[in-house]
């Protein structure tokens, strides 16, 4: 069955990365995957935390996902803030 992801919103103080204590292999900025996690398919193994503590125990690869998970979800906001037509440079 190939349904589209969808998430559950949670937004905490500091812990905005949700990663997958299961398989470790997951993380997400402000949002959860429902109902279970796409790689290893475990149900409620998401747990928050900062990119601080990310970055301390992390893999290479769960780093550089938490910054990009982050980027999407700012781009996503900022698409919308600035829908204003831009001027052009010259
Ligand atoms: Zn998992």
């Amino acid at each position: 069955m190939t349904s589209p992801q969808t998430f559950w919103p949670v937004s905490h103080r500091d812990d905005d990365f949700w990663v997958c204590m299961s398989c470790l292999g997951e993380v997400y900025y402000r949002k959860v995957p429902m109902p279970d996690c796409p790689s290893c398919h475990g149900v409620s193994t998401y747990e928050g935390f900062t990119l601080e503590a990310v970055r301390d125990w992390g893999t290479e690869d769960l780093i550089a996902k938490a910054i990009a998970a982050k980027q999407a979800s700012v781009a996503d906001q900022s698409s919308v803030e600035s829908a204003a037509p831009v001027e052009a440079a010259d």
